[in-house]
């Protein structure tokens, strides 16, 4: 059987496996090293080749967005990680980095039940950093840290092993200061990130290695060791990727720390919808009931040369499947689905059926538009969207 085959049939066997999934977002401020990091963990987790990573901007599917080197638009990528004799899938939704896209950033965030945040070692938490987590915290969406570019402080700032865990605790505490502003609830309740708990992790992604408390115990790699094979040179940091590879280390901290739908979507649907929560839908949505009804919430349409229009987002409830005639919200009459799929690497891969708890792909619902509430019944949408003849949107 080829690779790609046998990728599809293992995300095709979790995708039923609700507890062994995890919907996640990454957060970041522009700049801080947001794409370098997805395309290292795709790599890492053998998505895409080890020598496209960096180069290749999986997440950045716009030519717009290549030129500008900005992501504009929410991409979308999935992978499978093992995580002590686990596999599990890890869906991962872009988030726009830029301050213009604050609307987008709140839509991808819905979707998800983690947002892994990344901040820049040098330059700390910035404005944007605050406003994605403001997003994450305000829909209920639990954060773990990723401090990136730990590379610089030692090469460019030639910093020691007590510096540079001063620098690392200073951004800790400054994210945490934003969490416990935000929400202290939450953050007396365990959303505080430390890393004792192992929910945050520091590294490069640049040079493709990081570390978390977890991993050091296991690897036995400390501060001094991290220093001196980064001073090493190119062999140094080599070895460092080899003990202790960027992906392995992030993506345990997203299998470890991140809620399960079926642990998540109990407190997320009441957060991130406003219908009745005494009906049948909404319990089959907490319950991530895939013998439920469709309720489907669209967060991103991207242009397929070969498939047209292609609605992508979170399926709280019921199965999706070929044919189906479904509800867009904000239009009158059905749409009829052509094809499910869902996301392996950047590519999107036709499945039978999609059951709740996953992120779908689906194309034929030409009426939908980002922000769609599609389902199988007429209900209560996510987000009230006035459709004026072409795609305009305006947020009520
Ligand atoms: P985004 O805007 O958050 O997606 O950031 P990018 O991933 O595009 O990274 C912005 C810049 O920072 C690029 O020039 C990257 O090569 C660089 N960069 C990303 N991660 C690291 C890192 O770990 N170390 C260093 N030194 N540079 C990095």
């Amino acid at each position: 059987m080829g690779r790609r085959k046998k990728i599809v049939e293992k995300c095709e066997r979790l995708m039923d496996k609700p507890e062994q999934i995890r919907n996640i977002a990454i957060a970041a401020h522009i700049d801080h090293g947001k794409t370098t990091l997805t395309d290292n963990l795709l790599a890492g987790a053998g998505m895409i080749s080890q020598e496209g990573a960096g180069h290749q901007r999986a997440m950045d599917t716009e030519e717009d967005e290549q030129e500008r080197g900005i992501t504009i638009d929410a991409a979308n990528v999935s992978m499978t990680h093992e995580y002590e004799d686990t596999d599990y899938l890890i869906n991962l939704i872009d988030t726009p980095g830029h301050v213009d896209f604050g609307g987008d950033v709140t839509r991808a965030m819905r979707a998800v039940d983690g947002a892994l945040v990344v901040v820049d070692a040098v330059e700390g938490t910035m404005p944007q950093t605050e406003t994605v987590l403001r997003q994450a915290l305000r829909e209920g969406v639990k954060p773990t840290l990723f401090i990136n570019k730990v590379d610089r402080l030692i090469n460019e700032l030639q910093e020691g092993p007590e510096e540079m865990q001063e620098r690392l605790q200073t951004v800790i505490r400054e994210v945490n200061e934003l969490v416990r502003g935000m929400d202290e609830e939450k953050y007396e309740e365990g959303w505080k990130v430390s890393v004792e708990d192992g929910t945050v992790a520091f590294g490069s992604a640049l040079y493709n290695w990081a570390v978390s408390l977890p991993s050091m115990q296991e690897t036995g790699i400390n501060f001094g060791d991290i220093i001196e094979l980064n001073r090493e040179g190119e062999e140094g940091i080599a070895e460092l990727r080899e003990r202790s590879p960027l992906s392995n280390v992030v993506l345990d901290m997203v299998a470890e720390h991140f809620p399960n739908p079926l642990n998540a979507q109990p407190e997320r649907v009441p957060t991130v919808w406003r219908g009745d929560d005494e009906t049948q839908l909404a319990e089959d949505m907490r319950l991530v009931n895939k013998d439920g009804e469709v309720v489907f919430m669209v967060t991103d349409i991207g242009m397929d040369p070969h498939a047209g229009e292609i609605a992508t987002g979170r399926l709280f409830s019921g199965t999706l499947e070929k044919g189906q005639e479904l509800y867009v919200s904000g239009t009158a009459g059905k749409n009829r689905i052509q094809n499910v799929g869902i996301f392996m690497g950047g590519e999107r891969e036709d499945v039978e059926r999609v059951p709740a708890g996953n992120i779908a792909s689906v194309t034929g619902l030409k009426d939908a538009i980002a922000g769609s509430t599609v389902s199988s019944v007429e209900m209560t949408p996510f987000e009230s969207i006035e459709h004026i003849s072409e795609p305009v949107i305006t947020k009520s």
